[in-house]
C-alpha cells in the first residue's frame, strides 16, 4: 500500500492519515512533522527550513527529497507507507518515483481530498501552528495553488488520482478515501 495524501494546508490530510496508521498499519510520513522535529532540535535542517516555514514558503526541493529517500529506506516502509504533504512539487514527484523505482516500487494511489478556501481558513482558526496565522494561511494557499496543484494533472495523467470530498464527517471522508483505493 504506497499512497499519496495530497491537498491544500488545513484539507485533513494529517487527521485523515493517522485513520489510515490506525487502521492499516502503514506508518505515514509527513515532511512538515519531520521538518518541525528539526526545527526544534535546531539541527542544520532546521535552521534552513525554519525561516522558509514560518513565511509559508516551500523548503527546497533537494532538502525535502533528500528527507523522503531516507525516510523510506527504514524497515516500518516495507509493507508501504501513506506520504503526507509530500511531493509538492514536480521534481519532488519525479525524484519519488525514481527512489521508488530503485525498490521495486510505485505509488498506487494520489488521494486528493478538496475543500473549498473559506472553509481552510476558518478550520485553521482553531489550530494555534506558528504557521497558521491569517496572513501565513492565505500564503501557503497561494504556494499550493502556484506550485502544488499542477501535481494533480500529473497524477491524472497517470491514472493515480483519486478525488476525494473533503468537507464533512470524519468518518464518511474516511469511508470515501478507503472506497477510493478499494480497501
Ligand atoms: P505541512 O505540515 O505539510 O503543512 O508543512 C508545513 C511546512 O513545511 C510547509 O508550509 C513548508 O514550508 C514545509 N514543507 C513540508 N513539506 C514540504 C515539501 N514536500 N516541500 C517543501 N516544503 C515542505
Amino acid at each position: 500500500m504506497h499512497l499519496v495524501f495530497f491537498g491544500p494546508p488545513g484539507a485533513g490530510k494529517g487527521t485523515q492519515a493517522l485513520k489510515m496508521v490506525t487502521e492499516f498499519g502503514i506508518p505515514q510520513i509527513s515532511t512538515g512533522d519531520i521538518l518541525r522535529a528539526a526545527v526544534t532540535k535546531g539541527t542544520e535542517l532546521g535552521k534552513q527550513a525554519g525561516p522558509l516555514m514560518a513565511a509559508g514558503k516551500l523548503v527546497p526541493d533537494d532538502l525535502v527529497i533528500g528527507i523522503v529517500e531516507e525516510r523510506l529506506k527504514e524497515a516500518d516502509c516495507a509493507q508501504g507507507f501513506l506520504l503526507d504533504g509530500f511531493p509538492r512539487t514536480i521534481p519532488q514527484a519525479e525524484a519519488l518515483a525514481k527512489a521508488l523505482e530503485k525498490q521495486g516500487k510505485h505509488i498506487e494511489h494520489v488521494v486528493s481530498l478538496e475543500v473549498p478556501d473559506a472553509v481552510i481558513h476558518e478550520r485553521m482558526k482553531g489550530r494555534g501552528r506558528a504557521d497558521d496565522s491569517p496572513e501565513t494561511v492565505q500564503k501557503r494557499l497561494d504556494v499550493f495553488r502556484q506550485q502544488t496543484s499542477p501535481l494533480k494533472a500529473h497524477y491524472e495523467k497517470l491514472g493515480l488520482l483519486r478525488t476525494i470530498n473533503g468537507v464533512g464527517a470524519l468518518d464518511e471522508i474516511f469511508a470515501a478515501i478507503r472506497k477510493s483505493i478499494g480497501r
